[in-house]
């Protein structure tokens, strides 16, 4: 008989210290709660969460392990699927995956998957719980381009198979987004750190400040012996306004403004040798995770007043639902149905305001959601000293353009088959850079698929 319990409710640092550091801010379940919570699954035989989860995670299973009171066994379940599990058990967006498709979410309360996979991959990392096993070397070398969550399922999904795993990453540190774009207090960086740890201990190579394409050609990495390549590279280029006045000082993408802040740690100026430009009024334009975090990032480095401002309707903002509650709570301020049209400058040229348009919210759109369309002559000013445009990331073409007999779409993404197949030979590509800014758990569902076919192709050529 399953005990009925409410849906418990994570243990959260307290308002007044969370707006004034960069600390987690959700600090998931106790021991007493992740019981409460486990005990509530119906353990369905038709497993509806795992169909809602890119990453094949054996849900049910995992849940049940629990439920026994054996975590060690609940962290070996999840890691036959997913590498990252204290990542995606913070940040995966649950609510439009596993927690969507739980029965229980007909009653508006799903079981809190990720906050449980959470809880066992804390566990397994404080208690150096040995995840996986290896098999031998089987004699076949992979180079992964790029060491976000695409890149590092591939290398963990091989390393496993007993292939040499080597990463390139262009920047100082390995994690891809997860290191220089979410902000500590929702993905703490020794999280990241000691994940990717985990796959250095199981033999995975990283090579950091190696910007392939300029340090090494794709031909030069084929030359060294390597028998496949997975590319991923993510589209880490900001797509920027054009409206009048975006070149104004004052105004940021907010893909510089994260770099400065959580990678280079600018908000701890000058231990950091990384300065920022804190006005007093800041106004974020967008309405997915970047503008979210980019407004909370704000928020800790105390400046007085900062907006979001939206095209459509709060309710259809793309960010987690729990980061705009939370935002919310730290004092952020919703200015939804708006586009900017014009920044205005002071004499020193720096931004002093943002003139918006007022929207309506029209017919359905491509994307099933209500498009919203300016209403002529409802133009209003707000004040802003420091403007994030948080509106979008586009493929970075260095690399790209550096290989010109890789096929591209228009946009400048990689094309690839239904096995993440690019139209270079052994050459296999996944995450941001196939579709565009997507989430951590699709870039993961795609280094799976890749780490499947690369293996297809080079053991079962073979035999
Ligand atoms: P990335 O994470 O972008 O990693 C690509 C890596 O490749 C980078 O490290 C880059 O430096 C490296 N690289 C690029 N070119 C080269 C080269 N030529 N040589 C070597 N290395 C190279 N998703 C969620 O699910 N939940 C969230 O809460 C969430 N929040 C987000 C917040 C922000 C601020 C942002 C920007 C994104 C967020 N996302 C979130 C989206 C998610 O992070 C991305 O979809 C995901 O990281 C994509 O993974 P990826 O491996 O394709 O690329």
């Amino acid at each position: 008989m399953v005990e009925v319990f409410a849906r418990e409710t994570p243990q959260l640092l307290p308002l007044e210290e969370r707006i004034r550091t960069f600390k987690e801010v959700n600090l998931g379940f106790t021991e007493e709660q992740v019981k409460r919570e486990a005990s509530r699954c119906l353990q369905c035989t038709k497993a509806y969460c795992m169909a809602g989860c890119p990453a094949n995670v054996k849900i049910p299973n995992f849940i049940n392990a629990i439920r026994r009171g054996d975590y060690k066994r609940a962290i070996e379940i999840i890691c036959e699927t997913n590498s990252l599990p204290a990542v995606t058990g913070r940040v995966c967006q649950v609510e439009m995956q596993c927690e969507k498709a739980c029965v229980l979410n007909r009653k508006g309360m799903p079981i809190s998957i990720g906050l449980l996979e959470r809880f066992v991959a804390d566990l397994a990392l404080k208690r150096g719980w040995k995840r996986f096993e290896c098999k031998a070397f089987n004699g076949k070398r992979v180079a992964v381009v790029g060491s976000g969550p695409a890149g590092l399922t591939v290398a963990g999904d091989l390393i496993k198979l007993g292939y040499e795993v080597t990463v390139f990453e262009a920047l100082h540190k390995p994690g891809g987004v997860l290191v220089y774009g979410i902000p500590d207090f929702r993905l703490p960086k020794d999280i990241v750190e000691k994940e990717i740890k985990t796959l250095e201990d199981s033999g995975v190579k990283i090579y950091t400040n190696f910007c392939i394409g300029k340090s090494l050609t794709l031909k030069e990495i084929f030359d060294e012996g390597y028998d496949a390549i997975f590319l991923g590279i993510g589209a880490g280029a900001p797509v920027v306004l054009d409206v009048p006045g975006v070149n104004l000082d004052g105004i940021y993408t907010a893909n510089e403004f994260l770099v400065r802040n959580v990678l280079m740690k600018a908000h701890l100026f000058p231990k950091y040798d990384t300065p920022i430009d804190v006005g007093k009024r800041v106004v974020v334009i967008g309405g997915g995770n970047t503008a979210v975090d980019s407004a909370r990032v704000a928020v800790r480095l105390g400046v007085e007043e900062v907006k979001i401002a939206y095209r459509r309707g709060e309710e259809d903002m793309p960010a987690r639902k729990e980061e705009v509650l939370r935002a919310k709570e730290e004092g952020v301020k919703i200015i939804p149905l708006v586009n900017p049209v014009r920044f205005v400058g002071d004499e020193n040229n720096h931004v002093v305001k943002v003139e918006f348009v007022k929207n309506q919210l029209t017919y359905m759109d491509q994307s099933g959601r209500p498009m919203p369309v300016p209403i002529e002559g409802s133009n209003f000013l707000v004040d802003g000293d420091l403007i994030i445009l948080a509106i979008g990331q586009k493929a970075n073409r260095v690399f790209t353009q550096t290989v010109p007999e890789l096929k591209l779409d228009k946009d400048g993404y990689i094309l690839v088959d239904y096995e993440a197949k690019t139209s270079l030979e052994n050459v296999w590509a996944g995450g941001d850079i196939i579709r565009g800014s997507a989430t951590v758990i699709q870039a993961i569902g795609d280094g799976k698929r890749a780490a499947v076919s690369i293996d297809k192709n080079l053991i079962g050529k073979q035999i």
